[in-house]
């Protein structure tokens, strides 16, 4: 058995053993954040956001905050600001919502149209008259029989009759390979969309081909492409598997960028974090355009939208939300898209000061390879190439 003078080198070699089994912990825990590319530790994350702030913000502003624990007061500090501003905004914003239509001049009662006619065009009335509230989301089976709606609805665009829209606005759906959450989503949003008296069109931008997903891509060659064929005032950026739940969340053109999915049921009705703009956003075609659309650098899943909050606020334009109350989705199940790495986003990210005006609609590359009128949408298939 053991002699006394064995002692130290069972110590050493217990030590050893130490070393080693900590050391593998070490690479399965750094194996996994590569695997996963968004889950790191709390302080990794820290030290990344310490990094964004000063990308953000300027060298000279950041040695005002030279610990991370200011930063965070100054995270804090700029999350109550749009917070407030948000609010504030919600209060003025039913007479802005209201009066906005860029190409008809209300004046002492007599309307004149863009396109030189004047007369009795009735405008809509500002509260569409036949909304419902809650609505019940249905799961379209074999019986959902979308071409049901073929007399209302043809190439996926639809006005009220009885009225004039004040809101001309295309609804654009980053696609591919999700067939089923599409006619879910169609059969219950066209109808919301009729009650709330819009003028509207329906854009399905499929991606070609099968390289990683780019959504950024898809949707600033859909804005181009629609601007070529088609007169809206905004567009409406709406993953296909969010389904409104309330039909009181207006699909309108808002004055300033609106986040419409708020609550959504996968997140416990609760939105994530304030600068959240993902799953359907609304934004003016002018707005759009200042931003210089989405980041066309973004493969794969993650960021393309925080990237997007970040080009708003730099370009002095603000987030706005609906009502949670009223801006409910239900997210149809999928499975995640692969992530990309958690350094190539920040990356990215912490540049966006610096890249947002060369990177977007003005450059993005992509190839229409063909457009087709469906009944409930026009459908674009459209080549974003793949991961250079
Ligand atoms: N999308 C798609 N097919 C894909 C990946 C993405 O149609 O293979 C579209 C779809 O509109 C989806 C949106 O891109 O709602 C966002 O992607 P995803 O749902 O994977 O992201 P997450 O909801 O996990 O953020
Ligand atoms: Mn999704």
């Amino acid at each position: 058995m053991f002699q006394k003078k064995d002692l130290p080198s069972v110590l050493f070699l217990a030590l050893l053993i130490l070393i080693v089994i900590l050391t593998l912990c070490q690479i399965l825990v750094v194996h996994r954040h590569d695997q996963r590319g968004y889950h790191v530790s709390k302080k990794e994350q820290l030290i990344q956001r310490k990094k964004m702030y000063r990308e953000m913000i300027g060298n000279h502003n950041f040695r005002k905050y030279k610990n991370i624990a200011k930063m965070e007061v100054f995270r804090r500090k700029i999350e109550t600001i749009i917070t407030k501003l948000n609010r504030e905004n919600n209060i003025n914003n039913s007479s802005n919502i209201t009066g906005y239509n860029s190409d008809i001049n209300v004046n002492a009662g007599t309307i004149t149209h863009s396109t030189g006619e004047t007369g009795n065009i009735v405008l809509c009335d500002p509260v569409p008259p036949n909304l419902v509230g809650e609505i019940s989301v249905q799961n379209c089976d074999a019986t959902c029989r979308l071409e049901s709606r073929l007399a209302v609805v043809s190439g996926g665009y639809w006005k009220p009759k009885a009225c004039v829209s004040r809101h001309h606005v295309l609804i654009v759906i980053p696609f591919r390979d999700r067939w089923r959450h599409l006619t879910i989503l169609l059969h219950n949003l066209v109808g919301m969309l009729q009650r709330q008296q819009l003028e509207f069109r329906i854009l399905v931008a499929e991606q070609f081909g099968n390289a990683t997903f780019n959504k950024g891509r898809l949707m600033n060659a859909a804005f181009l492409e629609a601007n070529k064929r088609f007169r809206f005032h905004c567009a409406i950026f709406h993953d296909v598997d969010l389904v409104p739940e309330n039909d009181r969340n207006l699909y309108c053109c808002p004055w300033q960028p609106t986040h419409l999915s708020v609550a959504v049921d996968e997140m416990h009705y609760r939105l994530k974090y304030d600068l959240l703009v993902g799953g359907v956003l609304a934004m003016t075609s002018e707005h759009f355009q200042l931003v210089n659309g989405y980041s066309n650098e973004y493969w794969g899943w993650g960021a393309e939208d925080d990237d997007m909050a970040y080009r708003i606020l730099l370009s002095g334009l603000r987030i706005m939300r609906p009502s949670a109350v009223v801006a409910r989705y239900r997210m149809l199940r999928h499975e995640k898209r692969e992530p990309s790495t958690w350094s190539s986003r920040t990356k990215l990210l912490k540049s966006v000061n610096k890249r947002f005006q060369m990177d977007g609609l003005v450059n993005v590359p992509y190839r229409l390879v063909f457009s087709r009128d469906q009944p409930l949408f026009v459908h674009m298939m459209i080549d974003v190439g793949r991961p250079g």
